[in-house]
């Protein structure tokens, strides 16, 4: 235990719906602490995502205590709090019962048998994963209680799990995207022992739902530092999990810059971040598949499927190929293929087409993956200025840019770019 004066969280980094709902916790004569991520967070003196509190009150009594209160969940019920938009989890301790013993009774009955397996905060402590997450702040003396010697690693940067890493990753594959996730986050190094277990479970990330694999991969991505995690990812073997498609196209090509391309947009992801704009998951996920498209695409080509069918069936195929390991929802997909398909659109120059352009919903999206693929995929970055000159031209300007005969009869670079790629030759021999 580290008294108040042997850490460094103060109760002015704790957000005031939290600390209400840790003091009445209090008040009302249960224990009531946070846990997780908050208390790692606040140990580094970053603003946490979220707050969780546990306590060894059960649902039952948290929400006769809360009126603002809402129980979710079937398996484990956890408690909701609701402050406006703020939300305060407040969880049990939850107890041995573990997940293996759980699972077996599930699979054989084929319904669940316990749905609640509530403990003290000792065995709490073992359904954690990390030691840094598995630090509590006690409300009733504002001292952290750390089973585990997670604040040892935390001061040494250390991400380690408890138990016997292999066991724990059996346990849950997606632990090992947490640590990836974690260790870029954090700026933490993988406990030796972790980086070991990761290589030899990586593939059990397959058996994972889709649903939850499309999750953490948004988790990963969209953080700020989707560059890093994509290093880090390859470097352990769990990005050809997640992407195979992407994966393989990144080994084929041999000049560097599909994988140019990528890391670009991922860049440009993070570099949005860092600025308070929005990320959106389609981008990042159109830019991941795009080289397994165009791959597809020119096989379908080689075998006589005209140009403009064949990227459209292999949007498909590459699509379809990569929900089966993360579910993406259809309104993302959609997205992705709009992003695709107005590629080719944008070579376009003359007449009404580009004004009508301008109003696609994706105008903006598209534009953006235009500028990234001039940047590193070999598209006549003249062309792609000329869409930067349009947008910011006045109505009497553009009529002028879209006259047949201007600087737009060049033809389509795009095209070229596509049967370019179709005959395989590398884009750096071209230049
Ligand atoms: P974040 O900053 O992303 O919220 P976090 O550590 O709070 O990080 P959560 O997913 O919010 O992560 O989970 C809260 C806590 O629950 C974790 O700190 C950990 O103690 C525990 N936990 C979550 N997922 C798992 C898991 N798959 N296996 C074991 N423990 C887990
Ligand atoms: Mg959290």
């Amino acid at each position: 235990m580290y008294e108040r004066s042997e850490h460094s969280i103060s109760r002015t980094q704790i957000s005031d719906n939290a600390l209400k709902v840790l003091y009445r916790l209090k008040k009302e004569g249960f224990d009531a602490y946070l846990v997780g991520g908050c208390v790692r967070d606040l140990l580094l003196g970053r603003e946490p995502k979220d707050f969780d509190v546990v306590t060894n009150a059960d649902p039952e009594q948290i929400k006769k205590i809360f009126r603002n209160c809402r129980l979710i969940g079937r398996r484990f019920r956890l408690a909701h709090v609701h402050f406006g938009r703020e939300v305060i989890e407040v969880a049990t301790f939850r107890g041995k019962g573990d997940e293996q013993d759980e699972k077996q009774q599930l699979n054989k009955e084929g319904r669940l048998l316990r749905d609640n397996v509530y403990g003290t905060i000792e065995e709490d402590v073992w359904r954690r994963d990390f030691t840094v997450n598995a630090l509590y702040y006690n409300i009733k003396d504002y001292s952290v209680v750390d089973y585990v010697g997670g604040m040892e690693d935390h001061k040494a940067s250390t991400l380690k799990l408890i138990g016997d890493p292999e066991t724990r990753f059996r346990e849950d594959p997606v632990r090992m995207l947490r640590a990836v996730r974690f260790a870029v986050k954090l700026g933490f190094n993988l406990d030796p022992d972790c980086q070991k277990a990761i290589h030899t479970t990586s593939t059990l990330l397959e058996s994972i739902p889709s649903a939850r694999l499309y999750d953490e991969v948004l988790k990963l991505f969209l953080s700020g530092y989707a560059v890093q995690t994509f290093e880090m990812l390859r470097h352990y073997g769990l990005f050809q999990v997640l992407f195979p498609a992407t994966e393989k196209s990144l080994a084929v090509e041999q000049d560097g810059f599909p994988k140019l391309f990528l890391i670009r947009a991922l860049q440009n992801s993070d570099n949005r971040t860092a600025e308070g704009k929005t990320v959106t998951a389609y981008f990042l996920l159109a830019a991941f598949l795009w080289e397994p498209v165009q791959t597809i695409a020119r096989e379908m080509i080689k075998k006589g499927v005209p140009e403009y069918m064949a990227y459209q069936d292999a949007a498909n195929e590459a699509v379809s190929r990569q929900v089966k390991l993360t579910a993406m929802p259809k309104y993302i997909t959609t997205a992705m293929r709009e992003v695709w398909g107005l590629q080719p659109k944008f070579n376009a120059r003359v007449g009404s087409k580009p004004s009508r352009l301008l109003t696609h919903p994706r105008f903006r999206a598209g534009y953006d993956f235009l500028l990234l693929r001039a940047e590193t995929d070999g598209v006549d970055s003249e062309l792609a200025e000329w869409w930067t000159r349009y947008q910011s031209a006045n109505e009497n300007e553009q009529r002028k840019m879209t006259q047949p005969g201007r600087n737009n009869q060049k033809k389509s670079g795009l095209k070229r770019n596509f049967r370019r790629a179709s005959q395989n030759k590398p884009k750096a021999t071209e230049t």
